[in-house]
């Protein structure tokens, strides 16, 4: 009956009983109605028809009210629909004598006829559940209709009898509800609608409602609209020759409300392009909404003054890969832009039948909030006291109350003035915490803590690279990737190790493992890694530190210096886009005069990445005396170095030096003595 939501899933219902059947003056008619709040429906205590509604006439023929509500519905139906619609219109009703069977309950229920209830606005019939919807509320108590509590909250504190308002805004538990009673509204609202379906009382149905779009504004700052209205050949098109129209730069504003442009006469006046009489051009301008829509094209050729955008440009770039934005943005800038570009594409304009590919919505920043019951909202980080002794107001120290932790925004005052914290702490240290402190589709909550511990991490960096040294200059990478020790190359591994995951935290990946899932009749496993994942990142590069700095601890870097450097200049490139101020200047001290941003993205070696150590066989005089394990490929010298310093062939050695050894490569090792 009632469409309390203009979208989502709801159900129709038509009774395919007769709705009055145990009243022998029903007939047996049935009425159809929308809800989306079948969890309710054992609430509903009336119904209200449109004036308008095509079974009144029927329903009240004969009756003793009849004469009563057709003078009711006559005065009603000459009332404007606008203000029959207004949220503070005066509900008027009347009983029109006849009642309703409730599908649920099979009671019978009474039919009103309502001004507030439109037959344009879902059927023009209402499923009225007053403990559950305010409006319904209001009328049931106005007309002393039964109100039946049929969804208890949390605290199960309702009661119909003492009720003020109706209970509409949150689910709950059904109560009185038959069969459904115990289930929560969710789970009521499938259960009760597959019983309807089943009972073939109705069926599920999703609508979809696009509403209108009012796109002109009264302002002077806005886009001109390219109409011209003559007296005689009404409607005029600015030609397309005269395009853009452009906005004059002498309007007053005058602060007295109405567009500024309607008082600029020679703005305002111009000769019709048909008649070259007397015209006048739009004076409205575009909502900011209408060029948001296509904007996206705009940039691929700005400088092309032809048209909006060009053609080879729009086809090659054609949709946007990825969109970022406030989930605000979803229902109204996105949609626009989708239908912008469906038309522009059936313009023939564009070959693109999507503007963007990937949505990225990213969650709020978010702080607590404090109230002063005198001074209102409190900027958070001026309350002064403490978690045990309570906080206090910074003007009058009242107590501060601590509200609960909310989107930032000005009304509330929970905001961080990001002025401050880059004084105290420096743009790289804002940067680095709100990237590392939630993935970015989630709410990030701001706190002190978060935003020390990234600027510690950046001092620690910071006294890595400025205590040291670095005398080379050449590509390390390549000259040391055959002569590393087994230290260095364990050091190496972190290091491509680290290249890998930040560029894929960063970029996305997909990666298929051959034989993972063998078991499972697959012989391919797929993964896929989203990107934007700064967090993981920032913590990829937390650890990548700590393991540089404890490879120090245990010894100097000694023939493993390059591997040293290079795991330095990879730690600063890597954080290069999340702390590109210091970045920039830790990359000069490491001896490298160009701009870190000019820098080629590291690329990992797969074949660093193995962590896969071989053993190599030892044998004293072709007899097998011990074994070793070691990285595979590493050098002649350093395999000899490790055998012959192995504790088991020293003790065989006892002091004597090998005549000869010899080494099969990544085998074995064969020392003659
Ligand atoms: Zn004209
Ligand atoms: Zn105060």
């Amino acid at each position: 009956m009632t469409k309390r939501r203009s979208d989502g899933e709801g159900w129709g219902a038509r009774s395919s009983r007769p709705l009055a059947d145990p009243l022998p003056e029903g007939g047996g008619r049935s009425v159809r109605i929308f809800t989306t709040r079948q969890d309710t429906l054992f609430g509903a205590t009336f119904v209200t028809l449109a004036p308008e509604h095509p079974l009144v006439d029927e329903i009240i023929r004969g009756k003793e009210k009849a004469a009563g509500v057709r003078a009711f519905v006559d005065r009603i139906k000459k009332q404007d629909k606008a203000v029959r619609t207004a949220d503070d219109l005066e509900k008027e009703g009347i009983f029109t004598g006849a009642h309703a069977l409730n599908p649920m309950t099979r009671e019978p229920i009474p039919i009103w006829i309502g001004n507030f209830v439109l037959m344009e606005y879902g059927t023009g019939a209402i499923m009225c559940v007053p403990a559950h919807d305010q409006r319904d509320f209001e009328f049931a108590r106005k007309y002393g209709i039964p109100i039946r509590l049929v969804i208890q909250n949390p605290a199960a504190s309702l009661d119909a009898k003492t009720l003020t308002a109706a209970y509409s805004e949150e689910d709950g538990r059904l109560v009185d509800s038959g069969a459904f009673s115990g289930m929560t509204s969710e789970e009521a609202r499938e259960k009760i609608a597959d019983f309807i379906v089943s009972e073939k009382l109705g069926s599920r149905k999703i609508n979809y409602k696009l509403r209108d779009w009012g796109i002109s504004r009264q302002r002077y700052w806005g886009t001109p609209i390219p109409i011209l209205y003559c007296d005689s050949c009404g409607t005029v098109p600015v030609p397309y020759a005269d395009l853009p129209v452009t906005l004059p730069q002498n309007v007053s504003l005058t602060g007295k409300g109405g567009s500024p442009l309607r008082e600029n006469k020679s703005f305002l006046n111009v000769k019709c392009p048909k008649c070259a009489g007397e015209a006048q051009r739009e004076t409205d301008t575009m909502d900011t909404f209408v060029d948001s829509s296509w904007y996206f094209l705009r940039y691929l050729s700005p400088k092309f003054d032809a048209a909006p955008f060009g053609r080879k440009e729009a086809d090659y770039w054609m949709p946007v890969d990825q969109y970022i934005g406030g989930i605000e943005h979803a229902v109204l800038h996105l949609l626009y832009a989708r239908f912008f570009t469906k038309v522009i594409r059936d313009l023939g304009l564009v070959k693109s039948d999507e503007p963007f590919t990937n949505l990225l919505t990213q969650g709020m920043v978010c702080m607590e909030t404090y109230r002063c019951e005198v001074h209102g909202w409190l900027i958070p980080l001026e309350v002064v006291g403490s978690e045990k002794g309570g906080w206090r107001c910074p003007q009058c120290g009242r107590p501060a109350e601590r509200g609960r932790v909310e989107k930032m925004s000005k009304s509330k005052k929970n905001i961080v003035d990001p002025e401050q914290l880059i004084a105290k702490f420096g743009a790289d240290t804002a940067r680095l915490f709100s990237l590392f402190a939630a993935p970015p589709e989630k709410d990030l909550e701001w706190n002190d803590a978060g935003v020390e511990g990234a600027s510690r991490f950046l001092n620690r960096v910071w006294r890595l690279v400025a205590g040291r040294a670095f005398h080379d200059s050449g590509d390390s990478v390549k000259s040391i990737r055959s002569d590393a020790t087994r230290r260095g190359a364990a050091l190496r591994r972190a290091t491509h190790r680290t290249i890998q995951k930040v560029t894929e935290d960063l970029e996305g990946s997909h990666t298929e493992t051959p034989g993972a899932l063998a078991e499972s009749g697959s012989n391919v496993s797929s993964v896929r890694h989203r990107p934007f994942q700064f967090n993981t990142a920032v913590a990829a590069l937390m650890e990548f530190y700590n393991t540089i700095t404890e490879w120090q601890r245990e010894g100097a870097a000694g023939e493993d210096e390059p591997i040293l450097n290079e795991a330095i200049r990879t730690l600063i490139l890597l954080l290069s886009p999340f702390a590109p101020h210091i970045a920039e200047e830790l990359w000069m001290k490491t001896g490298r005069p160009d701009s870190v941003f000019n820098q080629p993205w590291p690329k990992w070696d797969e074949s660093f990445l193995k962590t896969d150590e071989i053993t190599i066989v030892i044998q004293i005089n072709g007899k097998l005396r011990s074994q070793i394990r070691i990285p595979p490929g590493l050098e002649e010298e350093d395999v000899r170095g490790l055998a012959l310093s192995d504790g088991r062939v020293k003790e065989w050695m006892k002091d004597r030096s090998p005549k000869n050894v010899i080494y099969v490569r990544d085998k074995l090792v064969n020392i003659v003595i």
